[in-house]
């Protein structure tokens, strides 16, 4: 088990919690990014579950909660914003790093 409290590199989980299959950067998406708050799809192709992760950066650090969540892909080609590309959470890093 990782410590939550050390969230340094981002390293927020990559895997899914139900099988354990690891993302891949196609599973990821950014679905809204807000100020100090980056809410993120996870989406596992094997067994289809889907998480919602909320990053959270404030002075006390970055804070992720994951959540198991029930949106469908189907239903974030729906919402607004939903088609960030990986890039993007790249400068995510980079701009959460500066800070
Ligand atoms: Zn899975």
């Amino acid at each position: 088990m990782s410590n939550p409290n050390q969230t340094a590199g981002m390293q927020f989980a990559t895997k899914c919690p139900m099988c354990d299959f690891k993302y891949d950067k196609d599973d990821i998406k950014i679905m809204n990014n807000k100020e100090g708050m980056t809410t993120l799809y996870l989406g596992c192709k094997r067994c289809k579950s889907s998480v919602m992760m909320v990053v959270m950066t404030g002075a006390m650090g970055i804070t992720s909660v994951s959540m198991i969540s029930d949106v469908v892909e189907d239903d974030l080609k729906k919402m607004e914003g939903s088609c960030i590309e990986y890039d993007d959470v790249l400068e995510m890093h980079k701009f959460l790093k500066n800070k």
